[in-house]
């Protein structure tokens, strides 16, 4: 091994790009690098970058200024590389306008960058005080997955009790208004037996909650060992067999690919948690077919009430769009009456953002931002009101939670409901990683909090509401 140099990554954006941020920092451990969590410090700084919205966009360019104003006033020499979505769209123009920039490098080419950065580095220094710069935004056939490195042992333990992996990577759905077609690619799914391997080799660190991850994870069609497609609920059922493995959610999924062995896993597999992203986008069937969503809103009811006879507790969250070109006041009325018949535990909206290259860039009946903010307000509301109406019902409710963390004060831990809320409790730090059965007793628009009933940590032990309490304590001191 070379010696050691210190290596900050920042990720915006979605789960892909924080499960691409672990495997880049997995693959340059190998090469020496050690994480910090402080650019300053840091010999290289990777910034993992989003393409999806303009806003997530420049983000990228305010970092870059802050880095170089920093590197200059501190007189430092760091290496600096732009990954991500925003890498692959804008490729060059990148090191137009920013100086700092040694490496751009796109999604597909992740495995590459240990030669890549030592590349740049031997051009930066061959070239007396010029920077010299290298983009790498190909989409080489080979699969990277093969050639990044799996975490260590160690770097499992650190992540915690919970992982993402990667399953399926790109879109062929071509939204109009979607950039990741372009800086994903086509769709790929990896075989089912290296994400087996992975997740075997997650659970051994101790990870007991898997994400399946995917622009389009329904869509996952990967080869099983005999070379035939397996779906996701075929996927689902293998991850969930692997020895400790408690939990399996995956994400995200497009209406159009729920098909009737995933609804039914939700029915059949415990492990299976009970809450589902479902992005609808708009709740008006003239929007979703300038959006090219290929599926209506009546679809979306239909494949709503099927999960939901399926799996009764299940509760949903979405994507919403509000001012896609030409919506009007009655398209968004009918965004806001589908969120009223569906009723959300969460969800994510945002204001059309115009991306370059795509289809609904150039369409016709853009829309002001005043309107623009005005819906989004207004849908804001509404699904805030939702989501406070879910979590209060959870009072007085029993569910499992998976504690993951340390709380904010001694003898608390932080665990996740299977609906995602964080959930704070009385507990000693070794139950981290374990299943434990609590009553909620407090609902705050942050959290939830309650009081554990029992668990694989607790089997045995005498513990009660204000007993435990007590034994915590006794156990942190
Ligand atoms: N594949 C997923 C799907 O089909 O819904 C999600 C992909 S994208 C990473 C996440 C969300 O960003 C989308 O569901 C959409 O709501 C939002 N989004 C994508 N492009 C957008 C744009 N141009 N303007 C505003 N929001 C956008
Ligand atoms: Fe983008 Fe649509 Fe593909 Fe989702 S399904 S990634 S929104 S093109």
């Amino acid at each position: 091994m070379s010696e050691q140099r210190k290596l900050y990554v920042r990720s915006f954006g979605c789960q892909m790009n924080v499960y691409d941020a672990q495997r880049m920092t997995d693959t340059l451990a190998r090469e020496g690098y050690v994480e910090t969590d402080s650019p300053d410090d840091a010999d290289l700084v990777i910034l993992n970058t989003c393409h999806i919205r303009e806003k997530a966009a420049e983000k990228v360019y305010s970092e870059l200024g802050r880095l170089r104003k920093a590197q200059e006033e501190a007189g430092r020499q760091q290496m600096v590389a732009v990954a991500g979505c925003v890498a692959q769209a804008e490729g060059a123009e990148i090191i137009k306008r920013a100086r700092a920039v040694d490496l751009v490098v796109g999604p597909q080419s992740y495995h590459k960058l240990p030669e890549l950065l030592a590349e740049a580095e031997a051009r930066r220094s061959g070239k007396a005080g010029a920077r010299a710069k290298l983009v790498e935004t190909e989409f080489p056939v080979e699969d990277k997955f093969d050639f990044l490195a799996p975490p260590t042992r160690e770097a499992i333990g650190k992540r915690g009790p919970t992982a993402f992996v990667t399953v399926q990577e790109g879109c062929d759905k071509f939204c109009t208004f979607c950039v990741v077609p372009y800086t994903r690619g086509a769709e790929v799914s990896r075989p089912l037996a290296k994400i087996l391997d992975e997740v075997i080799r997650l659970a051994d660190g101790g990870v007991r909650e898997i994400t399946l991850i995917g622009q389009n994870v329904n869509a996952y069609h990967g080869l099983d060992a005999a070379g035939r497609p397996a779906n996701l609920a075929e996927l689902v059922r293998r991850v969930a067999d692997v020895p400790g493995i408690a939990r399996v959610r995956y994400t995200t999924s497009h209406p159009r690919d729920m098909d009737e062995e995933l609804i039914a896993a939700h029915r059949d597999m415990p492990a299976l948690m009970p809450y589902l992203h479902l992005p609808v986008q708009s709740g008006s069937n003239r929007i979703l077919a300038a959006m090219n969503r290929k599926h209506d809103r009546e679809l979306f009811f239909e494949i709503v009430a099927r999960v939901r006879e399926a799996r009764p507790d299940i509760a949903f969250s979405s994507d919403f769009i509000v001012g896609f070109p030409g919506e009007s006041d009655e398209d968004f009325a009918d965004t806001m009456d589908l969120v009223g018949r569906v009723g959300f535990a969460s969800a994510f909206s945002f204001k059309y953002s115009p991306r370059p290259g795509t289809p609904a860039a150039g369409m016709e009946g853009q829309l002001p931002e005043d309107v623009k903010s005005a819906r989004i307000y207004a849908l804001q509301a509404l699904l805030d009101r939702q989501k406070a109406a879910f979590d209060e019902a959870c009072r007085g409710r029993r569910f499992d939670i998976l504690l993951e963390k340390p709380g904010r004060f001694p003898g608390q831990l932080i665990g996740r409901s299977p609906y995602l809320q964080s959930v704070v409790v009385e507990a000693p730090r070794e139950a981290i990683g374990t299943l434990a059965r609590v009553e909620v007793r407090e609902v705050s628009t942050k959290s939830l909090s309650g009081d554990i009933l029992g668990g694989e940590f607790f089997a045995g032990r005498p513990i009660g509401e204000t007993r435990f309490i007590g034994q915590s304590e006794k156990l942190e001191a």
